[in-house]
């Protein structure tokens, strides 16, 4: 009769809304949950990252704390390495793989729209395709609007070729749209994680990690592990070559924006121009990081990371690289007759860039600042456990 009320209790409560929903973990998720219970009796990896004093202020793993954690992973392999656990060990415990099978779940998980999170899955093929679409997008576009592919513009007039608002109508729609899904899916990811507030304190701790790259310093500054159990910054480095290439490119295209909009002064802009300088710089940087990353990314030990998504990764690295490839081959093409044909490979290029952009292995820094954030706030607030801390 007890069991009957209890269980009349309960369908009414479910029937009402008032009961507790708790998300249902996946099944890595269930798997990472595994894992951070067997490290947080053994912490002897409390020094290597943030994930490991993250962990110990926990006791039990919840959907959104494995969320959080698999986010501050940077995939440093040295918890790997120095694992007494890891396979062929029965606890097989391997952090890093566990980490980022559901980091790009959750990518896909707080994907918006919703729907495009399944490009994920498969983003080496969605990136191929992008590529393939925005190729032949340019291509016909200056096959339609100059008769030829093979087009020298006088003093490598660009707009000459395609007009500048037919650009500007073209990839403002693609960046924005870029940002907008970015910003939306990391907000749900932030509200659900119930990161407190960010003070002035956190968002400086949390910048500076993000722009040093702290976490594939190893914990011990001689860097992160990648074929084997040795240390290497190489890792390290060639991600901020990536980086900052990248936002050397962004800046030259910024600066030329408000030369365009503000002064007036329109493209081609000469050698020593900043725009010309930011890019060239920008470029280079990109093809030594995106390389760099490659060769690391085909040598990395097979237990590290997860080889489902080695197709993203490399898918991402090469669009990069062709992005900056083809930019700094533009710039060198000025006057001659493949000037119209290069344009449309650095132009198809980047549109597929910023396209996939929002379903693809950019997403990681987004994510990976957000969680940093959160560790920042977290680790400012007293330990409730009093068990252990940054
Ligand atoms: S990864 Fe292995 S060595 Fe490191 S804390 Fe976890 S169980 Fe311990
Ligand atoms: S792989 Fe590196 S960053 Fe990730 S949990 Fe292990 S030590 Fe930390």
């Amino acid at each position: 009769m007890q069991q009957l009320e209890a269980l009349t209790r309960e369908a009414r409560a479910l029937a009402s809304g008032s009961y507790p929903v708790i998300p249902i973990l996946s099944v890595n998720e269930t798997e990472v949950g595994r894992q951070m219970t067997i490290c947080n009796s053994c912490r002897y990896c409390e020094g290597f990252c943030a994930v490991f004093p993250a962990m110990t202020r926990r006791l039990e793993f919840g959907k959104a704390d494995i969320n959080y954690l698999a986010n501050l992973c940077h995939n440093c392999g040295a918890c790997l390495h120095a694992c007494q656990y890891a396979p062929p060990h029965e606890f097989a415990v391997n952090v890093p793989q566990a980490m980022a099978k559901v980091r790009v779940e959750t990518y896909a998980d707080y994907a918006w729209p919703a729907a495009l999170g399944a490009l994920y899955k498969r983003n080496g093929l969605t990136l191929s395709l992008a590529l393939v679409a925005g190729l032949a997008l340019f291509l016909m576009l200056a096959a339609g609007l100059q008769g030829s592919l093979f087009h020298a513009s006088a003093g490598g007039n660009f707009y000459s070729i395609f007009p500048h608002n037919l650009m500007v109508g073209l990839f403002a729609p693609i960046f924005l749209f870029a940002v907008l899904s970015l910003s939306l899916g990391v907000r749900r990811f932030w509200m659900d994680v119930s990161p407190g507030t960010a003070t002035a304190a956190a968002m400086g701790d949390a910048a500076d990690k993000v722009l040093r790259l702290k976490f594939l310093d190893g914990g011990h500054g001689e860097g992160c592990n990648n074929a084997n159990d040795s240390f290497t910054l190489a890792r390290r480095r060639y991600h901020h070559f990536t980086f900052y290439g990248f936002m050397l490119c962004f800046a030259a295209t910024s600066v030329a924006t408000l030369y365009h909009y503000l002064f007036g002064w329109e493209a081609p802009y000469g050698l020593t121009s900043l725009p010309k300088l930011l890019g060239i710089a920008g470029g280079v940087s990109l093809l030594i990081g995106t390389v760099g990353l490659f060769v690391l990314n085909l040598s990395r030990h097979p237990l590290q990371g997860d080889a489902a998504q080695k197709p993203m990764d490399r898918g991402f690295i090469s669009l990069l690289f062709l992005t900056a490839a083809s930019g700094l081959t533009l710039m060198l093409s000025r006057g001659t007759p493949i000037l119209g044909l290069t344009l449309c490979v650095h132009l198809g290029a980047v549109m597929a860039l910023f396209a996939t952009l929002p379903y693809g292995k950019f997403a990681h820094g987004i994510f990976r600042s957000a969680a940093l954030l959160k560790w920042a706030i977290e680790k400012r607030q007293p330990n409730s456990l009093q068990l252990g801390d940054d």
